[in-house]
């Protein structure tokens, strides 16, 4: 028995070592890689639910690794916060995306996720409010999506961030909501213009009995509260038909498209009879 303990502690010892290296390695990688442009951004568009009329679309980061292909910002974001990349990176996709968005038409808005820790930095509404100088963008065809780990970050600091990048006429979505722990109150706390129904609900609607009434919840929460809402992971016409006539404002999913490069997303906008 005892034999066999060492053994599986060996086993174990070599699996964390491995794990410990591949992890430094990628660290390496990604410190290159931002001076080395391996980064690109994909759009993925939010449709009008009713009209199906496109209002704009999210920009997803992806990392064409040399050697490894495509790495996944899952994989890779995590490691950014770690070791403070997210500061460059963030502004990167920041730049990147005001840019792309201006050869949209006007009507159309693009959203930038930001990482909780791009909040730790009090200066973070006057990069956006120089970025948006610097590339030309207006304000308001820019939106902000973010998460619980950013409310959970020094309150009044959040706060003073988001009340900023409103008086730039910048829009504030609440991403994945419903997942966290206190999102209600968070609603109340901050200054949101949007929420993003996470898609493991949107997932298993209309099928599942509980994740359509959350999906239904949130929806009238959204109307009650003067919030739009938007619907993220949709993949079947029965989600979406569902989806619609429970009163969410905002489509995004598979079913209308997949993330795409800019090339691609400039040439649906353009294609679309309401552009
Ligand atoms: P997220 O912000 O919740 O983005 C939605 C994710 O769902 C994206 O994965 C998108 O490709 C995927 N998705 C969209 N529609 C569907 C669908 O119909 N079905 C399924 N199964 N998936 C769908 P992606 O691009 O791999 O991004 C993963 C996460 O990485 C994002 O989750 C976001 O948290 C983070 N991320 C991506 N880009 C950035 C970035 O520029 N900055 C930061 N801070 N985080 C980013
Ligand atoms: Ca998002
Ligand atoms: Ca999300
Ligand atoms: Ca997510």
């Amino acid at each position: 028995a005892k034999e066999d303990g060492r053994g599986r502690y060996r086993v174990f010892e070599d699996g964390m070592n491995a794990r410990i290296q591949a992890r430094r390695s990628l660290e390496m990688d990604l410190r290159r890689a931002i001076a080395r442009q391996e980064f690109t951004l994909h759009y993925q568009p939010q449709v009008d639910a009713r009209t199906g009329a496109y209002d704009g679309a999210e920009a997803l980061i992806r990392w064409h690794h040399p050697e490894r292909g495509v790495v996944s910002p899952v994989d890779f974001i995590p490691l950014a916060e770690e070791t403070g990349l997210i500061g460059p990176l963030g502004e990167w996709v920041l730049r990147t995306a005001c840019t792309d968005a201006l050869t949209w038409p006007a009507h159309l808005t693009v959203a930038v996720n930001l990482s909780p820790v791009q909040f730790r930095d009090a200066r973070l509404a006057t990069t956006i409010r120089g970025i948006l100088a610097e590339t030309g963008l207006p304000g308001s065809r820019l939106e902000v999506e973010i998460t619980e780990g950013s409310l959970l970050q020094d309150e009044q600091r959040t706060l003073a961030i988001l009340r900023e990048l409103r008086t730039l006429g910048i829009r504030i979505s609440m991403d994945d909501f419903g997942t966290g722990y206190s999102s209600l109150s968070y609603l109340r706390r901050f200054p949101f213009d949007k929420i993003k129904i996470d898609q493991s609900f949107v997932r298993q609607t209309p099928e599942d009995k509980d994740s359509a009434a959350i999906v239904r919840a949130i929806a009238m929460l959204g109307t009650s509260l003067g919030l739009k809402t938007t619907a993220e992971g949709v993949e079947t016409q029965a989600q979406s038909e569902f989806i619609t006539d429970e009163g969410c404002d905002q489509l995004q999913g598979y079913l209308i498209s997949r993330p795409v490069p800019l090339e691609a997303i400039t040439a649906l906008f353009a294609s679309s009879p309401l552009a």
